[in-house]
């Protein structure tokens, strides 16, 4: 679906009027917008989220951080990609707004420490998402255990790291 040929597109300051993407370079330099072909137009923001994970990104990634203005908006996807989104009617604007790290603090219960007891805490990384992602990491804030695997230590899907770190040994 990245695909830029045999594709609708528009100039980078352009506001389309069909769901778009483009790819950024740096804060100066962005590609056209490209028509996203196959998405149903108008989607709820759920439905949004669900053709983000089909094209395996992480729709918790995503952040309106650039500009609003007429009827649309400009998504961020980490600092690559951006989305153009005409009509966000019924979206729950908010939740986009709010920095990654900040989203659902009250709502997420993280269990203390299995290992000492004390508090752990959410954290996400800002390098991971210089590459374009946000990464995840639970961290016991008195003896340190956490989260991390051999292979990383930041996970790009929050809700697993938080499974991970609250499941128990007992439990099935
Ligand atoms: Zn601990």
């Amino acid at each position: 679906m990245w695909e830029s040929y045999n594709t609708q597109c528009y100039e980078p300051h352009e506001e389309p009027e069909c769901i778009c993407w483009r790819d950024v370079t740096n804060d100066l330099v962005v590609s056209p917008w490209y028509a996203w072909q196959g998405i149903r137009q108008n989607p709820t923001m759920q439905e949004f989220f669900d053709n983000i994970k089909n094209c395996s990104m992480n729709p918790e990634n995503l952040v309106l951080r650039t500009y609003e203005n007429g009827n649309g908006i400009v998504l961020d996807y980490g600092l690559r990609k951006q989305f153009w989104i005409p009509n966000p009617s019924g979206w729950d604007l908010e939740y986009l707004r709010t920095p990654i790290a900040e989203r659902d603090k009250e709502q997420v219960k993280i269990k203390p420490c299995p290992f000492c007891g004390g508090n752990a805490e959410l954290i996400a990384t800002q390098e991971f998402r210089f590459r374009g992602d946000e990464g995840w990491m639970i961290k016991c804030t008195k003896c340190g255990a956490n989260t991390a695997t051999g292979n990383s230590l930041y996970s790009a899907w929050r809700d697993d790291v938080i499974k991970w770190w609250n499941r128990r040994a007992f439990e099935n």
